[in-house]
């Protein structure tokens, strides 16, 4: 099963029938320097080499991912929303937080408490 194996793969990589079935003889003595050397055909270690590249482009893209959108938006420490229309601040429990058709994230020190929320 083998033999039939790297028989195949010769066939796609090399047209010389004599050289390949030289090395899947040697390869089945052991001789040579297929004795110690856990072979890797050309095929097998550029499939290697894309994999490795292929993940080491994925974690260099994770680093570099931006941050979201919605947490770009939102500056730390504004914990309310302020209804701009309205001037009414609501807490993040509230139905409205950041639901009012014009409004932004702001602190608790602007507008005035939403009745509903408590702001
Ligand atoms: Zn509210």
């Amino acid at each position: 099963m083998i033999l039939k194996g790297l028989a195949w793969h010769y066939k796609e990589y090399s047209k010389d029938q004599d050289l390949a079935q030289a090395e899947i003889d040697a390869r089945a003595k052991k001789a040579g320097l297929w004795h110690d050397w856990k072979p890797m055909g050309p095929w097998d270690w550029r499939a290697l080499q894309k994999r490795n590249a292929t993940a080491k482009k994925a974690a260099e893209s994770k680093t570099v991912m931006p941050l979201s959108s919605s947490a770009s938006k939102e500056k730390p420490g504004a914990m309310f929303w302020l209804s701009t229309s309205s001037n009414k601040r609501h807490n993040r429990s509230c139905r409205y937080f950041g639901e009012t058709k014009r409004g932004r994230y702001c602190t608790g020190d602007v507008g005035s408490a939403c009745g509903i929320c408590g702001g």
